[in-house]
């Protein structure tokens, strides 16, 4: 897919008009699950190699038609991701994953990533949450090695299951904080699992000097928001774009600088807005919130980081205003100093090209 190829209004670029590729442009990708990392081709491939039946959506309808905001919808979203998952059979296919995975990011700008992953979802084919998490982490440094991309990881519990497994997860998690997991979240239907039954998963896991980075403000409205703040001391929140419908909520958002995960493809094709220009991308960046763009489950939407900040060019944002939020991307990340400073770097260079 070609960056732009049109003004935000539908009429040609004019000639002499600079137009900056995104993928070139330098950011952080903040948000992206393993699973839905998946190439759609390495999907088929693996469900041919290990005999999985794949549904229509998942093969020849790919991508699938989403509308997850009623139980139903998500319940269907799940099973497709269960699917998905499914196709992982063995530490060849998990470093297959992991290594396409941090070569797409390479090839669309993103020079750090931090992709999560619930382990209870996988231990019971790579024996056990801790082996599995072993096997993740050497994938991801023997990517980050190949490419120059950093990789860290994001231990995220399932909301839909009882606190006490959240807890062992964030137990797990902090077992290898500075040895490649830098936070913990929470993640699945938001309707089934309020922030505030988690709190003490994420007292254990910031205790270990983890990030909070739990889900909030998609599926449900600005209360989900205020309590992955007020109740799990989140440090950033996944997607969260929801605080868009509460002024005062913004304004906290704004002041606190917790940095949302925006997904607008994701937002779009779980219908929680009817299209593009309804995502409120516009009002939380005028409100000062942070944003760090994400694809979320590129597998299942179709659409990958690069994307995202083309969607944000067809909202209207100027190439500034698109290197604003890729600065806003590599401040919010997890990042050492030196790989902060040079995202930075290369951002300004971005800008300051003729295109
Ligand atoms: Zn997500």
């Amino acid at each position: 897919m070609r960056a732009v190829t049109a003004n935000p209004d539908g009429s040609a670029p004019h000639p002499k008009s600079p137009i900056r590729p995104v993928e070139t442009l330098p950011k952080a990708h903040l948000h992206l699950h393993f699973t839905g990392s998946m190439r759609h081709e390495t999907l088929v491939e693996l469900a041919d190699l290990h005999g999985v039946r794949l549904p229509d959506a998942l093969r020849d309808h790919w991508p699938p038609h989403l509308l997850a905001t009623d139980e139903k919808g998500w319940f269907r979203f799940q099973r497709l991701y269960d699917v998905a998952r499914s196709v992982l059979r063995g530490e060849s296919d998990v470093r297959r994953l992991v290594r396409e995975t941090v070569e797409d990011e390479a090839a669309e700008g993103s020079d750090w990533l931090e992709i999560q992953v619930d382990p209870s979802g996988y231990g019971g084919r790579f024996g056990g949450i801790t082996a599995f998490t072993d096997l993740v982490l050497d994938a991801t440094r023997e990517a980050s090695e190949r490419t120059g991309v950093g990789v860290a990881v994001v231990i995220a519990a399932n909301r839909t299951r009882h606190p006490l497994d959240a807890r062992t997860l964030a137990r797990l998690a902090a077992q290898y904080a500075g040895r490649g997991v830098v936070g913990f979240g929470l993640s699945n239907d938001e309707r089934r699992g309020r922030p505030e039954e988690f709190a003490r998963a994420f007292t254990i896991a910031a205790r270990a000097g983890l990030g909070s980075m739990p889900h909030g403000g998609e599926l449900c409205g600005p209360d989900s928001v205020r309590g992955c703040l007020d109740a799990l001391g989140a440090t950033r929140v996944g997607h969260g774009v929801r605080s868009a419908e509460d002024p005062a909520l913004m304004d906290q958002i704004a002041a606190r600088g917790v940095p949302l995960e925006v997904c607008p493809a994701s937002n779009v094709a779980l219908g929680v807005y009817p299209e593009p220009s309804a995502v409120p991308l516009r009002k939380l960046y005028e409100a000062g919130i942070q944003i760090a763009l994400g694809a979320d489950d590129p597998l299942l939407f179709g659409v990958r980081l690069a994307g995202q900040y083309s969607l944000a060019r067809r909202l209207g944002f100027t190439d500034a205003e698109l290197a604003e939020l890729a600065r806003m991307s590599v401040r919010a990340s997890c990042a050492p100093s030196d790989v902060t400073a040079r995202l930075l770097a290369g951002i300004d260079a971005w800008l300051a090209a003729s295109g």
